[in-house]
C-alpha cells in the first residue's frame, strides 16, 4: 500500500523537484540538502494532492447533504488556509525544524539508557509474514496516542486554551480538521515524533499513517448528515461521531471534558476508555459561551493570539477551564 502511494506521487514529485526545487537551491548554494528537499517535495505532492482529491470528493457531498444549511459559507475561509498551511507541509517543516534538536537529544538519550525501539515484527514473528497486519498495529498504537494526546488538550486549561481555536468553528466543514492553534500543532508534532521513536514505526509507514489519518479527519469534520450506521460508527469514526464531539454543550463537557475523542477508531478507545457517544443527532457547532459572545477570533492572525492570550490567563489562574 505505502509503495502505491510512493509510486503514485513519484512523477509530480520528480518533476517539480526538477524544475523549481533543484534549480532554486541551486542558486541559493543549498545542495547538501538536496536529499532532504527530495523528500520534502513528496511530502508537499502528497498532502496536496490529498487536499484536492477530499475537495473534489465531499464538496458534492457537502451541497446535496449537509448537515446544517448555511446562509454563505464566509466562516469556513479562514479553515481553508488552515489546511494550506499544514498540508502542504510549510508549518510540519517549521516544526520539524524548531524540534529536530530536540527530538535529536531524545533519539541519542534513549540509546544510552540502552532503549531499542521494539521492532514488532520480532516481538510478534507471525507479522512478518503479513506486513498488513503490521502496518495496522502501528496505526493503531499511533491512534491511541492521539486519543490520549485528545484527552489531555481538553483536561488542562491551559491546552484547552490552545485547543479551543479548534473547536470554536460555528461552520464546519470538510476544511475545519486543520484549524489548530500553531502552538498546539507543534505539541502534535512532538508527540507524534516522540511515539514513533518509541515505538520505531518505519518512515514511509509513518507517512502513510499521517496520510490516512488526515483522510479520515477530512471526512470526519464535513458538513455532511450522514453517520456509518449502528456498526459502521462503531468501527470508523464518522461524520456524525465528530460532530457530536464539536456539539455545543456535549463535545466538550461533562465529567471526561468531551467525548468521542477517537481519531480512527472510537471502539478501542472511546469504548473502552467510556467516551463514546453514538446518538443520532447532529447538534450545533462551536464553545458554549460563544452563544453568550464569547470572541475566539474570525481572522487566522487574531485567533492565534486570543488563543496565546487565553492561555496565558489559564496559566495565571484568571480563566479554569472552560466547560
Ligand atoms: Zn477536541
Ligand atoms: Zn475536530
Amino acid at each position: 500500500m505505502m509503495d502505491h502511494l510512493f509510486r503514485l506521487i513519484e512523477p509530480a514529485q520528480s518533476w517539480l523537484f526538477q524544475t523549481l526545487v533543484l534549480p532554486t537551491m541551486h542558486g541559493f548554494g543549498f545542495m547538501a540538502f538536496a536529499d532532504d528537499a527530495y523528500e520534502a517535495t513528496g511530502l508537499f505532492v502528497l498532502g496536496v494532492s490529498e487536499v484536492g482529491l477530499v475537495y473534489l470528493l465531499l464538496r458534492p457531498i457537502e451541497a446535496l447533504i449537509p448537515a446544517e444549511q448555511w446562509n454563505g459559507r464566509g466562516a469556513t475561509r479562514v479553515d481553508i488556509l488552515y489546511t494550506l498551511l499544514y498540508r502542504s507541509g510549510a508549518l510540519p517543516l517549521l516544526f520539524f525544524l524548531i524540534l529536530s534538536p530536540l527530538l535529536n537529544s531524545v533519539d541519542i538519550g534513549l540509546r544510552a539508557l540502552g532503549y531499542l525501539p521494539p521492532n514488532l515484527e520480532e516481538w510478534i514473528p507471525a507479522l512478518e509474514k503479513a506486513p498488513l497486519l503490521a502496518f495496522f498495529t502501528y496505526l493503531a498504537l499511533i491512534d491511541l496516542a492521539m486519543y490520549g494526546f485528545h484527552r489531555l488538550q481538553h483536561r488542562f486549561g491551559w491546552w484547552w486554551a490552545l485547543h479551543a481555536v479548534h473547536h470554536s468553528q460555528q461552520q464546519m466543514s470538510l476544511w475545519t480538521d486543520d484549524r489548530n492553534h500553531v502552538l498546539d500543532g507543534l505539541l502534535e508534532s512532538l508527540w507524534l515524533a516522540v511515539v514513533a521513536l518509541l515505538i520505531g514505526v518505519p518512515g514511509e509507514q509513518f507517512v502513510a499513517i499521517v496520510f490516512l489519518m488526515k483522510l479520515v479527519e477530512s471526512l470526519s469534520h464535513a458538513n455532511v448528515r450522514f453517520g456509518f450506521g449502528a456498526i459502521g460508527d462503531r468501527l470508523l469514526v464518522s461524520p456524525r461521531f465528530h460532530r457530536i464531539h464539536h456539539g455545543i454543550g456535549v463535545g466538550h463537557e461533562g465529567r471526561a471534558q468531551g467525548c468521542n475523542f477517537a481519531t480512527l477508531f472510537p471502539p478501542a478507545w472511546d469504548i473502552l476508555f467510556g467516551t463514546a457517544n453514538f446518538e443520532r443527532i447532529y447538534p450545533a457547532t462551536g464553545i458554549r459561551d460563544q452563544l453568550a459572545g464569547a470572541d475566539y477570533g474570525t481572522g487566522f492572525v487574531d485567533q492565534q493570539l486570543k488563543g496565546v492570550t487565553r492561555m496565558w490567563r489559564a496559566w495565571h489562574g484568571a480563566q479554569p477551564r472552560s466547560a
